[in-house]
């Protein structure tokens, strides 16, 4: 990082930020994921996690597909070239208008219903394939804000209306899959195989009783690391084998997206204080909404480069990193370790691919961070 970020340096100046995002990564991850499930899994990346239209187009290149969580999301998915067989579409609030203009310029797409009523709005629509989402009331183990698989979710029909389901999904022509996301940042791997399996026995059910579907979407929800996924797919089909009857749909963001970006900001003033010294830099709460508002904030290394764009190294202090907005929580980091700053540094901050860029809080009305997509 310290390379390209002299490099960068060495080109022109950085007067801010800029968001540095590496195609290389990115297809390291889809390549992952197509070396771990079987060949025809449509892994449809969720666009909410990165929309930036280079990025997308970059997943449908290879092949991939994309998950919209909003109408807007599935005319992106559209502009950057995704073959409409790829595109999966799962809003909780998705209007008739949106479901019609849908089955008219998207023939072959998928729409993941929500609920019975958004159900009964889909009837006779065979332009399109839909799921059945299911909530499966499993304790997943994510942390609040990320969980949907409880009581009160808004998300899917809770699985205690199994037989209801199995109703829609014999009587409707057009329903040919079901899907499951049972939340963000999973913690349990055994209870996330058990939420899936259910969903898979659901679809067994169906079958025995003279419908094959197609399709199982399994969602989202591991968490970025690398060695997590392989194993979790093996656990996944010794504990439930016959989801190799279905083509499997998978929606993961944060697995994708997290590691192929970083920030560079300046530290455009470094504040002399009695306890802490505070490095204002110029990215805070409206690029990293998560890490300021939310109760589980994502993890992200933080280094110091000079002017010229070399690292720097020992001599620590404490520091506390600053955002620019004008209110007192825009903090990205307390009581920080990092070798010492000046004025005019840069700090990187790394893991910044997913949830980041897309999540852009216009409070204050800054500028948005620049782009670079290597
Ligand atoms: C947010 C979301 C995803 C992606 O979740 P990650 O935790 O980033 O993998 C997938 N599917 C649905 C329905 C979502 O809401």
């Amino acid at each position: 990082m310290s390379r390209i970020t002299s490099d960068i340096l060495a080109t022109r100046p950085i007067e801010r930020s800029l968001y540095v995002y590496s195609r290389e990564l990115l297809n390291d991850r889809l390549n992952h994921l197509k070396s771990v499930f079987p060949a025809g899994t449509n892994h449809a990346v969720a666009i909410k996690s990165n929309s930036h239209p280079e990025v997308l187009a970059e997943i449908t290149q290879q092949g991939c597909g994309l998950e919209a969580a909003s109408y807007e999301e599935v005319l992106l998915a559209a502009q950057a070239n995704c073959p409409f067989d790829k595109i999966v579409f799962d809003s909780p609030v998705k209007t008739v208008q949106e479901i019609e203009s849908c089955a008219k310029n998207y023939p072959g797409m998928t729409i993941n219903a929500n609920c019975f009523e958004e159900l009964n709005r889909l009837k006779g629509m065979m332009e399109v394939n839909v799921g059945i989402r299911i909530n499966p009331l499993v304790d997943i183990e994510s942390p609040g804000i990320y969980n949907v698989s409880h009581t009160g979710s808004k998300f899917g029909i809770p699985i205690s209306q199994r037989s209801e389901i199995v109703q829609y999904a014999l009587k409707m022509d057009n329903v040919s899959g079901l899907h499951i996301h049972a939340g963000s940042e999973i913690g349990s791997r055994v209870n996330h195989i058990k939420a899936i399996s259910s969903v898979v026995q659901i679809a067994e059910e169906i079958a025995s009783k003279g419908k094959k579907l197609e399709f199982i979407d399994i969602g989202g929800g591991i968490s970025a690391s690398l060695e997590g996924l392989e194993s979790f797919f093996q656990a996944l089909i010794a504990h439930s084998p016959e989801i190799l009857n279905y083509q499997i749909i998978t929606e993961y963001g944060r697995f994708v997206q997290t590691h192929c970006a970083f920030v560079i900001s300046k530290v455009e003033y470094l504040l002399s204080r009695s306890e802490t010294d505070i490095a204002l830099i110029h990215v805070g709460a409206d690029l990293f909404p998560r890490e300021i508002y939310s109760s589980a904030p994502p993890h992200h290394d933080y280094l110091v480069i000079n002017q010229e764009g070399q690292l720097k190294l020992g001599n620590e202090k404490k520091y506390d990193i600053g955002g620019p907005l004008c209110f007192s929580g825009d903090f990205l980091k307390r009581g920080i370790e990092l070798p010492e700053i000046d004025a005019g540094d840069f700090i990187i901050i790394t893991d910044a691919g997913a949830n980041s860029l897309s999540m852009w809080s216009s409070h204050c009305s800054r500028e948005e961070v620049e782009v670079k997509i290597l």
